[in-house]
């Protein structure tokens, strides 16, 4: 059967949940804001609703530019409220859950979800269940979202991109390298700045060119781990799993750091408490985990994880520091931004015998 996988991305999350609770706003150009605190004005903007981005505001923007790109437009500016929005975000994944079976949740608005059960493996089939998932998560949390289906995770993301806002655009995996292959190559996801930079100097700017490069050609300039990846992508032929938990069940402790940083030691340092608190907790349950993630948000306020799994059930999170030490290294280092709250997150639980779980502590420490 082929493979269908969709991608869902609630439109403008933070911003349409602000005007879901104060329907007065919807007229209005919305900001929700970081404010750091030093003055009314400092901080910068998180995410802003479809008006004020046509007068030019962007995530990442200090507020007082975006207040002089909005001067005289009745501009509501409110600050960010984490809490809020995780609620809502815990519906939409929730109902995506009960509609499709399962769901691999990649940050507070975005998921993948396998559709090819639900659609029979026909693409023509799946934009009916994606019309249905739509408009079951419109109906019970109000929101709009907008949903790409491709044959690879990489293709249903690039969907759901273009189809913003309240959109869904299905890419057959018949056309989807001819779709792709004509976009360029900063379209893939994970393709940053730098990187689009040194493929650009290499003459390579289109993902068709990315595609018929030999990787090997790249291992110098983007490493191989990477290089191979891209190619993968580019090509349509990545074929990366829906991650999906046994349990949907999570423990995660997240803190806002005593000032912005991008080095790991430092965040280490700070989350020492939360680990002890993280253990505490996998004590008291009686719970062993075998995916963890770190959250870093930055200080643009997006959030970004990075995972490990491991072949073993472990019950002692303070075993694999080592681990979470590196996760945070390797994001800090393909990150232009600085980290501003830190956190960890464990998935995968399940409550297994001792003897399982112990098999982690004998000689497994190079598992990867
Ligand atoms: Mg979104």
């Amino acid at each position: 059967m082929r493979r269908v996988i969709g991608h869902l991305d609630v439109d403008y999350f933070y911003a349409q949940v602000e005007e879901l609770l104060n329907p007065s706003l919807r007229s209005k150009p919305v900001v929700v804001c970081v404010f750091s605190g030093r003055t009314e004005l400092s901080g910068v903007v998180s995410t802003s609703n479809y008006i004020a981005r046509q007068c030019g505001v962007k995530s990442g923007m200090p507020i007082s530019k975006a207040k002089k790109l909005l001067e005289g437009k009745d501009a509501k500016f409110i600050p960010l409220d984490i809490e809020k929005y995780s609620n809502m975000s815990e519906k939409v994944m929730n109902t995506i859950r009960q509609e499709i079976g399962s769901v691999e949740v990649v940050s507070i608005d975005e998921a993948y979800f396998d559709l090819t059960e639900a659609s029979g493996g026909e693409f023509s089939k799946s934009k009916e269940v994606a019309l249905k998932l739509k408009e079951k998560i419109r109906s019970t949390t109000g929101l709009t979202t907008t949903i790409g289906i491709g044959p690879t995770k990489t293709v249903a993301k690039m969907a759901s991109d273009m189809a913003k806002p309240d959109g869904l655009l299905v890419i057959d995996d018949l056309i989807a390298k001819e779709f792709i292959g004509k976009l360029p190559v900063e379209k893939l996801p994970g393709v940053g700045p730098k990187t689009r930079k040194i493929l650009n100097d290499l003459g390579i700017s289109s993902i068709s060119q990315l595609a018929s490069t030999d990787p090997t050609l790249l291992y110098k300039k983007i490493g191989k781990k990477v290089s191979i990846k891209l190619f993968r992508m580019a090509n349509v032929i990545d074929d990366e799993p829906i991650k999906t938990g046994l349990s949907s069940e999570q423990i995660s402790k997240i803190i806002t750091l005593k000032s912005n940083t991008n080095n790991e030691k430092q965040i280490m340092q700070e989350i020492e408490n939360s680990i002890k608190a993280i253990q505490e907790k996998l004590k008291i349950k009686d719970y062993s985990f075998k995916s963890l993630a770190i959250i870093a948000i930055t200080d643009d306020m997006k959030m970004h994880t990075r995972t490990k799994t491991y072949p073993f059930y472990i019950n002692d999170i303070t075993l694999v520091k080592n681990d979470i030490e590196r996760l945070f290294a390797e994001f800090c280092k393909s990150s232009d931004r600085l980290v501003r709250r830190a956190g960890l997150k464990l998935f995968d639980l399940g409550k297994i015998r001792r003897q399982e779980s112990i098999s982690y502590y004998l000689g497994a420490s190079d598992v990867s």
